[in-house]
């Protein structure tokens, strides 16, 4: 038998209200937590300001609490671990392995503030720009994919149905990891947090597994270790459709304001058994 200590986490960003999916996975992670006596944390990825608000930390607390999924030790919230992000970021700067980006914020946000959408990979517009041309203008920074692939070398992370899987982070180009507007960005930030809470399992969906190559990556060239990784399928609705808020998917909170027994939805979801007109995706 496995007698890791485990270590879990829920790390939704309070940018809307939770739905159904969140709380798929947020049960499994607990449930993978207390099988094993391990810890199940809470983290608030709240480091895009601009839509992260008080209300929607508030509703995940509550939405948590309704499902009885407790957390262990403080919430975390990662507008609170800027200089831990900015370390890690110094570290591939002495390396040679970021570069500064001065394009424009609409390019740079439709890369790195929606973690699950499929977006072009950056064309390196910037890659070769002489910085000391362009003093004083704001930019982010960009790592530089080919040069820290070579850095790392070959690596690969097992999950927990895909097996053992080769990163290839090439496949999403010269990410941001830290914007104009926030000095960070959701792959740095991630990467490094988890690190820092000792995860030693990210369970999520399986809309992520393209971040994890690039989160492998991070972690090689950073020195962190690379936790076991349950990307697991998502609730789809009755048109097969993900879930969204702007599909029209419920949320926990109009469930629970509608007297929905918070404690057996997440029984039914911990048996893989989502409420009527929902179902688990068999991709
Ligand atoms: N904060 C991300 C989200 O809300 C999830 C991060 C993760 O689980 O790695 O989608």
């Amino acid at each position: 038998m496995d007698e890791r200590a485990v270590v879990t986490r829920f790390a939704p960003s309070p940018t809307g209200a939770l739905h159904l999916g969140h709380a798929y996975s947020a049960v499994r992670a607990h449930r993978l937590a207390r099988a094993r006596g391990g810890a199940f944390l809470l983290r608030i990825e709240d480091i895009d300001g601009m839509r992260s608000r008080a209300a929607h930390v508030a509703g995940i607390l509550d939405d948590l609490r309704w499902l009885g999924l407790d957390w262990d030790g403080p919430v975390v919230f990662q507008s609170a671990r800027l200089e831990a992000h900015a370390a890690a970021l110094e570290t591939l700067k002495r390396r040679g392995l970021v570069y500064r980006c001065f394009c424009t914020r609409a390019e740079i946000a439709g890369a790195i503030s929606a973690p699950h959408g499929p977006t072009a990979p950056y064309p390196g517009t910037c890659r070769t720009i002489d910085a000391a041309s362009r003093p004083g203008e704001s930019h982010a920074w960009r790592i530089d994919m080919a040069r820290a692939v070579a850095a790392a070398g070959p690596l690969d992370w097992r999950d927990e149905r895909a097996g053992v899987v080769r990163a290839v982070p090439e496949a999403q180009g010269d990410v941001v990891l830290a914007r104009k507007d926030v000095a960070t960005s959701y792959h740095l930030a991630v990467t490094v947090d988890d690190a820092a809470q000792g995860v030693t399992d990210v369970v999520r969906g399986v809309d992520l597994f393209d971040a994890t190559h690039v989160h492998r990556l991070l972690q090689a060239l950073l020195g962190l270790p690379t936790p076991l990784y349950d990307h697991h399928p998502l609730l789809v609705g009755a048109d097969g459709e993900r879930l969204a808020k702007r599909r029209g998917s419920p949320s926990l909170a109009s469930l629970r304001a509608g007297g929905v027994d918070g404690r057996k939805l997440a029984a039914g979801l911990m048996e893989d058994t989502p409420p009527a007109g929902f179902s688990i995706a068999r991709t």
